[in-house]
């Protein structure tokens, strides 16, 4: 039997035979591919269930108490700085923030750093990922922790943050805004702010040189009918594709998302239009077809 658990605002299942879920149409604002720029604003709050505190992971230091992150993207962040042994040299500078929090910041900076410097490096309210729970700003640390740039964290490229940066794809996160790609994401290259997304989107998206706004849109082109978007490494082999959500027009506001048989698999809105199912077979495996 299909097993669903409703984790992390999205699908997560196991061993599907070639099942079909359902997800209403305001499903496609949840998941950890979530796009949110300027286009696609934030249209769902995450549950307070969904984030946990930093605090769970004493050994990560924060800039401030009380900073919370979605708990995937947290264990994540937590293991990404034990394998670049970064946990002494790195401190998390923001993480989650409500709307009225990213109202104030970008408030605060329009008034400490001007109008222009605001535009390239402070998401309008409802336009920021920080609002997921998904994003993470990290920061070189220093003697006195206090002194760090809150809007723009010192992140060199080098040592340990250089490490950090290598690693970060295996452990799911993308530097969401990066050089040459301003045109797109309408942001400076913030060599500071990580985006959780899932492993292997961001190996993918690494590979490819491919920004969150590129990548979804790419997905678009490999729709369960056709052929799907494959990765493989030494543990799974993972299809990847697109179901577009039933349209507004329609009777139904429920999408069938079909899932190929795999051992494990993610459904994930996209904020803008449909939804992405992500299916793992593990190497070795029998438990398919
Ligand atoms: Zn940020």
């Amino acid at each position: 039997m299909e097993q669903q658990l409703h984790q992390a605002e999205q699908h997560i299942g196991s061993h599907s035979k070639g099942n079909v879920v359902q997800a209403a149409r305001s499903e496609i604002h949840q998941g950890h591919l979530v796009l949110i720029n300027r286009e696609n604003p934030i249209q769902q709050v995450i549950s307070t269930g969904s984030l946990l505190p930093l605090s769970s992971f004493p050994a990560i230091h924060t800039l401030s108490d009380n900073m919370l992150l979605e708990r995937t993207c947290l264990q994540h962040l937590n293991d990404l700085l034990e394998a670049c042994e970064g946990v002494h040299d790195i401190i998390a500078v923001s993480g989650y923030r409500s709307r009225l929090e990213q109202e104030m910041i970008y408030q605060s900076s329009l008034v400490e750093n001007g109008a222009e410097y605001t535009a390239c490096y402070v998401a309008l309210p409802n336009q920021s990922e920080h609002q997921t729970g998904l994003a993470i700003d990290v920061g070189k640390r220093n003697k006195d922790d206090k002194d760090v740039n809150f809007i723009a964290p010192s992140f060199p490229d080098s040592g340990v943050y250089l490490t950090f940066k290598q690693l970060a794809a295996r452990y799911g996160f993308i530097q969401r805004y990066k050089e040459g790609k301003e045109a797109i994401t309408h942001i400076s290259c913030e060599p500071w702010h990580f985006r959780y997304v899932g492993y292997p989107h961001a190996a993918i998206m690494e590979r490819n040189d491919w920004c969150l706004e590129e990548y979804i849109d790419q997905l678009r082109s490999f729709p369960y009918e056709e052929d799907h978007l494959v990765f493989e490494d030494e543990h799974a082999c993972v299809s990847i594709y697109y179901v577009p959500a039933a349209g507004e027009g329609t009777t139904t506001n429920t999408t069938d998302i079909p899932v190929v048989p795999c051992d494990h698999y993610t459904v994930s809105g996209n904020n803008s239009d449909g939804f992405i199912v992500t299916a793992y077979r593990d190497k070795g495996s029998q438990a398919n077809v």
